[in-house]
């Protein structure tokens, strides 16, 4: 049975053509700017996968796994809802075609279907329907975008498009559906084409839905004679075929869609009442990625391999847009460069280089490769005051280079790398050592928000404003608390700790203008109005330096 929602209204956006066309950007655009109308928005995101959740997927492949409050691991799409939102969201938000298959079988297996046959159709797609709704409700929605994974024509997302179906069946009104769709403009004919679009909208209508809206993504604008086409073709009304070509920042999009008077056309194909749009702080805030001129140059080092700068984008999606909300705020440009740390282990001279950046990131990570060439890198910013901040692995590489080489214990790992370690400075607790032991990977970690209590006079107190702070996290190991003492005395200050678990969360080099390591990811939290304050505090005192 598909429930009725009583004055709440859907949209769903699918992508036509080609993966990766932006339906993350523009069901985060759309949200946006109905938030700017008054409207309560909240947004879902469906990942076609069998996995039960983004933390087993490959991050090359997939992209970054983004951490809700309540420890869910999903989509890096999640990312640009919260930040373009400004809202948190949470496991509700989120799901996959295995978590939904699972919630049946489990149904089943409890005879809630009270011994009904249960079927592919309708009880997938109706608890497709139940979660859709249930964020709904939850997030006091009034308008909820869903946004559909994978592209028009694929097997894995047809009864995601069946559950859209039956709710726009069960209740016409509720439910509009965007279509965002590419526009190639091949080399030899220097012309937009519209074909592909129009098939796509035809695999749409297989499914038996009609779009209201053509986002026609591309490399240049839609023009006219392609607008009446798709409009002909698509059966779309001309003014709902929606120009959306490359953009120099994604945050423009809200901007440049309002422009095109997208909302109230969404909330006609609704039958909504149209309303004016205020965008005006987020136009300041447009302003303020093209004001500063000046750059500042950051070396971001990890362990990449076989991976263009486009892939790398995907995986460290927060980092980098982290990095973004702390320069604007600033009003400077960040130039971010990734540094493979293996070419420090090949090459000792080469962490000379390092010189000519501004400062350096080391982001969260798993496994051995590359771990060598981190701590040199570390060491280098440790010993030659360049500001550094270390995100999750980078504040445990950042621990325990500094008992090697300032306490003097040269054989000090992590038990992720070196299990048989004499000084396990990263170490892992009981209950995480029988997961690993018996393959219980997914879910696992110690995932999502924990309080962290901040010591008064830190910097990092000072950056926060704050005593108590909640930061997202994802990890399995964690500092070993033997080693406290010791490094507290040597200047590593343990500056941030959890108040029920007593496991240290942040620390900070003393006499250093800025050396902070945090054992959760700052960078989920960060939004485009409101950097985050570590991020903030890391540009401020590279800027500093620079003066
Ligand atoms: N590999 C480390 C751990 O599992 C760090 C994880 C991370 O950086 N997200 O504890």
């Amino acid at each position: 049975m598909v429930p009725k929602t009583k004055n709440k209204k859907f949209v769903f956006v699918v992508g036509g053509v080609l993966s990766g066309v932006g339906k993350g950007v523009t069901s985060a655009s759309l949200g946006a700017i109905l938030e700017a109308k008054g409207f309560s928005v909240t947004a879902l995101k469906i990942d076609p996968y069998i996995n039960v959740d983004a933390g087993t997927m490959n991050p090359v492949e997939h992209g970054e796994v983004f951490v809700t409050d309540d420890g869910d691991e999903t989509d890096q799409d999640m990312g640009n809802y919260e930040r373009f939102l400004d809202r948190d969201l949470n496991s509700e938000n989120y799901m996959t075609t295995g978590r939904v298959y699972l919630t049946v079988i489990e149904n089943e297996r409890s005879m809630k279907y009270k011994g009904r046959c249960v079927e592919v159709v309708p009880h997938i797609p109706e608890e497709v329907i139940r979660r859709i709704t249930n964020a709904a409700e939850k997030d006091r929605a009034d308008i909820t975008i869903v946004e559909v994974g994978g592209t028009l024509g694929e097997y894995q997302n047809l009864l995601f498009l069946e559950a859209a179906r039956m709710m726009k069946l069960n209740d016409p009104d509720s439910v509009a559906v965007v279509l965002v769709s590419y526009l190639p403009v091949p080399s030899h004919l220097g012309e937009m084409k519209t074909k592909p679009t129009q098939q796509a909208s035809r695999l749409l209508n297989q499914t038996g839905l009609q779009a209201n809206i053509i986002v026609a993504r591309g490399p240049m604008e839609l023009d006219k004679p392609r607008r009446e086409k798709l409009a002909v073709f698509c059966g779309v009304p001309r003014e709902n075929c929606i120009s959306a070509p490359d953009v120099p920042s994604i945050y423009e999009i809200p901007m440049r869609m309002e422009q095109q008077q997208i909302g109230n056309k969404l909330l006609r194909a609704l039958k909504m009442r149209t309303r004016k749009t205020d965008l005006t702080e987020w136009g300041k805030f447009v302003k303020k990625i093209y004001n500063g001129n000046k750059e500042i140059k950051i070396a971001v080092v990890g362990k990449y391999f076989g991976t263009g700068n486009f892939t790398l984008a995907d995986s460290y999606i927060s980092v980098i847009e982290a990095i973004k909300h702390a320069s604007w705020y600033h009003n400077v440009k960040p130039i971010l460069e990734w540094i493979d740390s293996e070419e420090f282990e090949k090459d000792s001279k080469k962490i000379k280089n390092l010189k000519t950046y501004d400062g350096i990131i080391v982001p969260g990570g798993f496994g051995t490769r590359g771990v060598e060439g981190i701590m040199k890198a570390i060491q280098f910013a440790r010993e030659n005051n360049v500001p550094y901040l270390g995100l999750c692995y980078g504040m445990q590489l950042a621990s325990i280079e500094f008992v090697r080489n300032v306490l003097g214990k040269k054989d000090a790992h992590t038990v992720e790398v070196n299990p048989e370690s004499k000084n396990p400075v990263i170490h892992i607790n009981p209950r995480q050592a029988d997961n690993v032991r018996k393959n219980r990977y997914g879910g696992t970690m110690r995932l999502g928000a924990y309080d962290c209590v901040l010591k008064k006079g830190s910097k990092v107190q000072k950056a926060y404003g704050l005593d108590k702070i909640s930061e997202r996290h994802r990890h399995r190991y964690e500092f070993n608390n033997d080693y406290r003492e010791e490094i507290e005395k040597a200047g590593l200050r343990v500056v941030g700790v959890n108040p029920e678990s007593d496991l240290v969360e942040i620390v900070e080099l003393k006499d250093h203008p800025f050396f902070v390591g945090t054992q959760f990811h700052p960078e989920f939290k960060s939004r485009p109005m409101r950097p985050q304050p570590l991020f903030r505090e890391f540009v401020k005192a590279i800027l500093s330096k620079k003066k």
